[in-house]
């Protein structure tokens, strides 16, 4: 809590060369671009860092080969690029997985063309990846016998996969901002900005933890609100050649159905791409795709239904899977960028691509950020820096890398310290690799920081919240460097925890209570109040409401039969503050905003 106190004081005094609204991956990335390269930034979110689109996709970087059928090679080759360069530099955590997709008699295109397709998505990608393969039915009865058997066989091809979540990708890129001197906090809402006589943007922002508000000044606005882009530009009187249509997407967390690490890939009945995902414990099944209008999205029985229909028809399950299997929910929508005009229904918005634009508005010094994937993160990052430097803010050191994982070097020192201290044979049972490699691919250089933390106190290294794998010392080292303001922010966006267990299951874990204390200090009781809900769960509970210290913990994949809608809602469904459920209320009197200007403005994709 110490950080975002002082980040907070912070952004009370200072002027910045950027304030940048929205830590999404988008607002992450462009904060921790222009951080890198010097230029002073604040970077502001009304809840939590991913904490809303960006905690809910597949976890693919992809290349997105089903733009292929749609011809957009384009897209393809840039996409396959980005998803390159991201395994490039991310070894330990962007990894490459294989899909194992089957087709169906009757299918729009033949397994052969679909091969093809698959052959030439690899020679786009520069064969980076490991070939594709076709696939018999034999093959596919072989090598994924929960597959049922429905057509001619299919074909495996390579893309790649974030191996924690995607809420912790977009973290590491925040914390790298921090690293370089950006003041980030979460949970301070902008009510909206206006550009002074000076030529300075003021933008009215409220702490949401304690209500209070303040102004903070910056040079250049950047809105990297996600889905609501278009709202905020509205209330700062932004007028912008493009914005956005809704496609909602749910997946559904089940236990995990097949052992292999791969994705079972089939088309399902709306003959889209369907996937199931492997997430540690559990498999990600998804997803949808529905247009809506209204924000935040919500989890319908239809696309539960839609998606345990398709799940259940095409994989050999010994019970089929039921709304009880359900462990988690995740929701959110794709803002998909469409030029202003088209806006109205006429754009085919299903095939609409997920490209991103940066419109530039020059005049007014005002960036915003439409669509984009977690998988482009990188060229995001680049077109922000290059943006705001034709704004006029110099970038003091324009070459400096931004991203990735650090050297070789410090690498080999982390991993040689953790075999002579033999780390690994502290590795709990329930994890799915060694302890090295899990510190590593989480806290990167800083890791070396848990070791000494290790060597001084044995007992950091037991896991905290049985059933988990995560040790007392990532407690500490969240506490300290990961602006946990809530426990959700913890168990849904640093951990996976509450993807991998349920609410119920949590709540019970031996050690919650320990790691909330570490987390919040006195405030652990209201911290766990507002999560749970009040007197749910106390500081000094008797024994046996939280389990004793012998105690089940959480099993690594959930087999409660406690039906899913009954469950305290997932994150997906986590209850929004009022800022977020609303329509942000502006800040300024509506005669005083500065006329809206499209002078200057600069597109890009
Ligand atoms: C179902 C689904 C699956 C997907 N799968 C993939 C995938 O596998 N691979 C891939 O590459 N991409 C995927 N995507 C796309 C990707 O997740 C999104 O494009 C990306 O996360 C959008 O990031 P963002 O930063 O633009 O928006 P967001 O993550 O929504 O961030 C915007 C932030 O702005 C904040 N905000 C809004 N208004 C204010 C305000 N007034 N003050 C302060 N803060 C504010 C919000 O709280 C939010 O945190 C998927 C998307 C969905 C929905």
């Amino acid at each position: 809590m110490k950080l975002r106190q002082s980040n907070l004081n912070k952004l009370e005094n200072t002027t910045f060369d950027v304030l940048i609204v929205g830590g999404g991956i988008n607002g992450a990335v462009s904060a921790a671009a222009l951080a890198a390269r010097g230029v002073s930034v604040a970077l502001i979110d009304r809840g939590d860092f991913a904490g809303f689109t960006s905690q809910q996709s597949s976890n693919l970087v992809w290349g997105g080969i089903k733009y292929l059928e749609g011809g957009e090679l384009g897209l393809v080759i840039k996409l396959c690029g980005s998803r390159n360069r991201l395994i490039r530099a991310y070894p330990s955590s962007v990894r490459e997985v294989r899909f194992f997709a089957s087709i169906e008699h009757g299918f729009r295109r033949s397994r052969f063309t679909l091969f093809l397709g698959a052959l030439l998505y690899w020679m786009i990608g520069r064969f980076f990846t490991k070939p594709p393969r076709l696939l018999s039915q034999a093959d596919i009865a072989r090598e994924e016998p929960r597959v049922a058997p429905r057509g001619p066989g299919g074909f495996e091809y390579s893309d790649a996969y974030l191996v924690d979540n995607d809420a912790r990708f977009v973290f590491n890129f925040v914390r790298a901002a921090l690293d370089h001197g950006a003041i980030a906090v979460n949970y301070v809402a902008s009510l909206g900005s206006e550009r002074d006589p000076d030529g300075l943007w003021s933008t009215r922002v409220r702490d949401e933890e304690d209500g209070h508000s303040w102004t903070i000044r910056s040079k250049v606005l950047v809105n990297a609100a996600g889905p609501y882009v278009d709202q905020l530009n509205a209330q700062n009187g932004e007028s912008t050649g493009h914005t956005h249509v809704f496609s909602k997407g749910v997946h559904l967390i089940v236990k995990r159905i097949t052992p292999e690490p791969r994705v079972i890939t089939f088309f399902a009945d709306d003959g889209r791409l369907f996937f199931v995902i492997p997430l540690g414990p559990v498999s990600c099944i998804g997803t949808t795709d529905t247009r809506v209008d209204d924000l935040p999205p919500r989890v319908e029985a239809s696309d539960r239904s839609f998606i345990l229909d398709n799940v259940n028809k095409r994989l050999l399950l010994e019970q089929p899977l039921t709304e009880a299997d359900i462990i988690a929910e995740r929701c959110g929508v794709r803002p998909l960028v469409v030029p202003k005009q088209e806006q109205g229904g006429t754009v085919d918005w299903v095939a609409l691509s997920r490209k991103h634009i940066v419109e530039v508005n020059q005049t007014d010094k005002h960036i915003s950020i439409f669509g984009g994937k977690l998988t482009d993160c990188l060229n995001v990052g680049q077109e922000i820096a290059d943006a705001v430097t034709y704004l006029g803010i110099a970038l003091p050191y324009p070459k400096r890398r931004w991203y990735g994982e650090p050297d070789d070097s410090i690498r080999d020192e982390f991993f040689h310290q953790a075999k002579l201290m033999g780390l690994d044979s502290l590795t709990a049972k329930e994890s799915s690799e060694p302890l090295s490699t899990r510190l590593w691919r989480r806290y990167a250089a800083s890791a070396l920081a848990l070791l000494d933390d290790i060597r001084q106190d044995p007992s950091m290294a037991e896991v905290l919240i049985k059933g988990t794998e995560y040790i007392r010392a990532e407690m500490h080292h969240a506490a300290q460097r990961e602006m946990v303001t809530k426990l959700s922010d913890f168990l849904r966006r640093r951990s996976k925890i509450a993807l991998i267990a349920r609410t119920e299951e949590i709540k019970v874990a031996p050690g919650l209570l320990d790691a909330c204390e570490i987390l919040f200090g006195p405030l652990a009781q209201r911290k766990l109040d507002e999560y749970f809900g009040p007197h749910s769960v106390t500081a000094h509970p008797p024994a046996h409401a939280t389990g004793s210290a012998s105690g089940p913990g959480i099993p690594a994949a959930s087999q409660s039969s406690r039906p899913a809608s009954a469950q305290q809602p997932s994150q997906a469904q986590e209850p929004l503050s009022p800022q977020q459920a609303s329509s942000p209320q502006s800040a300024f009197p509506e005669a005083s905003r500065p006329p809206a200007s499209s002078a200057g403005r600069l597109a890009r994709s």
